[in-house]
């Protein structure tokens, strides 16, 4: 049966009530109707029930703070759209790059593309000049909106960008070349009507992390967002009207528009943004505590850098519900993070091109290392190399069923690259690219991605075993471990260390051999580090996940991309 638009919309406001994870797959029931809108479907319906609750709560660190119910988000966001479609002459299907900071605005032209049916592409403010113009060039967007800090960059590009028709500026001084959208929205109506798009209709083209090689541009439709995304918001992020959900990541990484957008409006939320021009744990923590934030979500990297402070001092009264993806999370900094705050961290699985994979949702016991559990949207199977299930317990390829029912929360194929698409997918099944194993409780546990995957002496080692067992070590802030060419072993471990403040100064030789009889004892002998290289930092994407592949790349002598 196929619901309509509207009881889509109001089912996504169910709160997550199960008290096993069974029960909640088995409960589990979205269809895609025919045609979906997140403008007019979910959030106007908001506009109606939620009149005078916060929908999104700024703040900038220095004094500003910008407050918007749902009603004031559909008043402005109409404006933008009628500023889209009117003196930028846009249309539904034409391609829009956005690159802004956490700024209101952010949210704004979100919400305008999908009243407009114009396609987003976000990216990310820390492009330089090269980066924006392969991004213009490859995904033939029509306009670029953007802020005083990149307009320079973008006019130095956009002559070799023919597909630009038009360059929206968000600033209150004027630009030459440039409409200004402070200017333009003082005489705009408020009254829009939104598109009646399909759920199939595209949304937007989100550009992976780019961890292992050149970001590729994922598409998603309304329906795969609008709709999929429910599932994240209800049964990972356990959010219901009351909460106030504050998710770190960058603008330019698609899991920002999941989490501070689909996610938490879906459920009827409140979006919390900290600006964060820069990222400096402390901010973190004292908006923690200063703000009623219930529902926290960030990468582990955050995690790993809030663990080292001394987190007694602070007292979070809001905090309910933490949540880390992106990478995987070390034990260690969960049980540091529970043993300060009394709140576990719920690890989440997930891609670009997927969304939730896998969860630890509210009503399952956690253990420590592990995704989690399927999430109740796809069928995760592990396989081998015939796409036949591997035995519990056994490493394989992390694979999604999608024959005969492809899942709704799904991308629909890699933008301009027909073969990629049809690499991922073998045999019925959409293949992660990353390696794990089930337990015999039905718990996902990650190996490492593919290419990341160690092969030494025989033995296959993931990267995040040997990481999660140096971190145990007081010496260990973060580390990223690769393979090493090696002349008789072919590949042996090597990691790459920062160090806590503590231990800069003590001697190198020695802290090795500490290091490496600490991981001996902490996790399978053959695993420890034969080599290991102390260092400053380690190479990261925008979304903050190590790059190991510029380490490998640098270890075995080859050039980066
Ligand atoms: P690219 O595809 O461009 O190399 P990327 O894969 O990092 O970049 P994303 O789509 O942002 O781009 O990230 C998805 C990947 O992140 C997953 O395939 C997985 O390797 C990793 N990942 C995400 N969450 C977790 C997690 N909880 N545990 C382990 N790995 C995770
Ligand atoms: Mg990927």
């Amino acid at each position: 049966t196929q619901f309509s638009s509207f009881s889509t919309a109001s089912q996504a406001a169910v709160p997550n009530n199960f008290t096993d994870y069974d029960s909640m797959r088995q409960q589990y029931q979205l269809h895609m109707p025919e045609y979906f809108n997140f403008a007019s479907d979910v959030l106007d319906k908001w506009i109606q029930t939620k009149r005078s609750e916060v929908a999104l709560w700024w703040v900038n660190g220095q004094g500003g703070e910008v407050k918007w119910s749902f009603p004031e988000l559909g008043e402005l966001s109409r404006k933008v759209a009628n500023i889209l479609t009117d003196a930028c002459g846009l249309g539904a299907g034409d391609r829009i790059l956005l690159i802004l900071p956490r700024i209101p605005e952010w949210w704004l032209v979100n919400v305008a593309c999908f009243r407009t049916g114009t396609v987003l592409i976000h990216c990310s403010t820390q492009l330089t000049a090269k980066d924006i113009l392969y991004r213009l060039q490859v995904s033939k967007a029509k306009c670029i909106i953007t802020d005083d800090s990149l307009a320079q960059a973008v006019d130095s590009v956009t002559s070799a960008c023919p597909s630009v028709k038009v360059k929206l500026i968000v600033s209150d001084k004027r630009r030459n070349g440039w409409l200004n959208l402070q200017d333009l929205f003082r005489d705009t109506s408020p009254d829009h009507e939104c598109v009646k798009s399909k759920s199939s209709d595209m949304m937007a083209i989100f550009f992976t992390s780019g961890t292992t090689g050149a970001p590729k541009m994922t598409q998603h439709t309304h329906g795969s967002f609008g709709v999929g995304l429910i599932v994240n918001g209800r049964y990972w992020l356990d959010l219901t009207t009351s909460d106030v959900m504050w998710n770190t990541s960058d603008t330019g990484w698609g899991k920002s528009v999941w989490s501070s957008l689909f996610a938490t409006w879906v459920q009827g939320s409140c979006v919390f943004v900290h600006h964060l021009p820069r990222f400096q744990s402390q901010t973190v923590l004292e908006t923690l505590s200063r703000y009623p934030v219930t529902t926290f979500c960030s990468a582990p990297t955050v995690y790993r850098m809030l663990v080292q402070h001394n987190l007694s001092s602070y007292r979070f009264k809001s905090l309910q519900h933490c949540v880390s993806a992106g990478e995987p999370i070390n034990p260690e900094v969960m049980e540091k993070w529970k043993e300060q705050t009394g709140l576990d961290i719920y690890e989440g699985y997930g891609q670009t091109e997927t969304v939730l994979i896998c969860g630890n949702f509210k009503s399952m016991k956690i253990k420590p290392g592990s995704m989690g559990k399927p999430s109740p949207a796809y069928d995760v199977q592990i396989i081998d190399e015939n796409c036949k299930p591997v035995s519990l317990g056994t490493e394989g390829n992390i694979a999604i069923r999608v024959e005969p029912v492809r899942p709704l929360n799904f991308f629909s194929g890699y933008l301009g690259d027909p073969e990629r698409t049809a690499l991922s997918m073998r045999g019925g099944f959409y293949l992660t690219g990353d390696r794990g194993l089930e337990d015999e409780d039905g718990y996902i546990w990650f190996v490492g991605r593919s290419d990341d995957v160690i092969l030494s002496s025989g033995y296959r080692i993931g990267p995040f075993e040997v990481e999660s067992a140096l971190i145990e070590h007081p010496a260990v802030a973060e580390s990223a471990v690769v393979s090493s060419p090696d002349p008789i072993r072919g590949e042996v471990v090597k990691a790459f260390v920062i160090l806590t403040p503590g231990y800069t100064s003590h001697s190198p030789e020695e802290l090795i051999t500490e290091l490496q009889e600490h991981v001996k004892k902490v996790t399978a002998p053959y695993k420890y580090p034969r080599k290991i290289e102390f260092v400053q930092q380690l190479p990261k994407t925008i979304s903050g996940k190590i790059q190991r592949i510029k380490l490998r790349n640098k270890e075995w002598g080859r050039a980066s991309h």
